[in-house]
């Protein structure tokens, strides 16, 4: 089949993060398995699935790491239905195309070919779920992968096939304040867990500032600091009632070498935390992937991957897709069909390389 029209294979599962995945995950596995390369569903504590592929000669080998879910489409202006891919003139739009199913189509035909290797090393491939709420399900695939010791990792992510070795971490929470209800006449005497969530928001605001203007620095990034995010807050049910619960949600984005993201928050005094995802920053070698990858080197980038899980566990790993960040989670959602030409090239040298190593 060609990228394309596995592409639009892919792209027709909606398979938003957070929900159930097994309907991809097994069209993923069972493609592959029909053409010869040995792929695995791999099931997750959670009710995810991700799927593990090998194929070729030899011990260790490349892993292509993807992932299967995409962010939602509610709200969105789309035009036309995001779940099937059309062309529109030379680029090809839907739900994923960027975010990054064009990778992952890309990858799992570069698995099937390396299926037909007499020699040399494998091409492995890692595809995950849950990857859009925190990079939750690359966690569940872990175990499997470092059993099948690749010697490197490329993630597929859009950086517009630039070899890319630093991103941020991310740490999420979820804050419970909590104070006593009472009738809002009584206000005084009530104790009011909204007000304590506004004082945490504060607290959270002001040290995002100071992170700003005096927190440790690493030019390499755009905006070259850790940073605080205050998302979703919800909190009481009636204005007559004085709330006794509120809960924030909040984000740390930490460069590589800062202190751990609790390290950073600011007092959170009778807040309950539970922490809602956790990823590690990346900070890799572009000198590990020379003669591996024809890439240029790219800048360090704000967003992060599961490249730093990867790093982490101690794969030597880059972040190296075709397409534009710029392009995914909107409306028409779309890649260039020469990004998709390009990446295929790309792997097509990387799996020559492995044959001849
Ligand atoms: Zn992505």
């Amino acid at each position: 089949m060609t990228v394309t029209a596995l592409l639009e294979r892919l792209v027709a599962f909606p398979s938003v993060a957070g929900g159930s995945n097994d309907e991809i995950a097994g069209f993923v596995a069972e493609y592959l398995a029909e053409r010869g390369v040995q792929a695995e569903l791999v099931p997750g504590p959670d009710g995810r699935v991700g799927v593990v592929a090998r194929s070729g000669p030899g011990e260790g080998g490349v892993l292509l790491s993807a992932h299967m879910d995409v962010v939602g489409v509610e709200g969105q202006p789309w035009t036309t239905d995001p779940w099937t891919l059309r062309a529109s003139g030379d680029r090809l739009v839907g739900r994923g195309a960027t975010d990054m199913k064009g990778f992952l189509a890309c990858a799992m035909e570069a698995v099937i070919r390396a299926a037909g290797a007499r020699r040399g090393r494998p091409l492995l491939l890692a595809a995950s779920t849950d990857e859009e709420i925190g990079c939750r399900g690359v966690g569940d695939l872990l175990p499997r992968v470092l059993e099948l010791r690749p010697s490197h990792c490329i993630v597929g992510e859009p950086t517009g096939l630039r070899l890319v070795t630093a991103h941020k971490g991310k740490d999420t929470w979820r804050a419970t304040l909590r104070g006593e209800a009472r009738h809002s006449s009584e206000a005084p005497l009530a104790d009011n867990a909204v007000e304590h969530a506004a004082e945490l928001v504060l607290a959270l605001r002001d040290r995002g500032r100071e992170l700003e203007a005096a927190g440790r620095r690493d030019e390499r990034f755009g905006i070259p600091h850790s940073t605080i995010s205050v998302g979703p807050i919800h909190g009481g049910t009636a204005v007559n009632v004085v709330p006794d619960l509120c809960t924030v949600e909040f984000e740390v984005r930490t460069i590589p070498g800062d202190e751990p993201a609790a390290a950073l928050l600011p007092p959170t005094g009778d807040a309950e935390l539970e922490q809602l995802a956790t990823y590690p920053g990346l900070d890799g070698d572009p000198a590990a992937f020379v003669g591996l990858i024809d890439a240029p080197a790219g800048p360090a980038i704000d967003f992060g991957t599961e490249a730093g899980v990867y790093a982490a566990a101690g794969i030597p790993t880059a972040v190296c897709g075709p397409g534009d960040i710029a392009d995914a989670h909107r409306a028409d959602e779309s890649i260039a069909l020469d990004e998709l030409a390009r990446c295929e090239q790309l792997l097509e040298r990387l799996l020559g390389r492995l044959s001849s190593a």
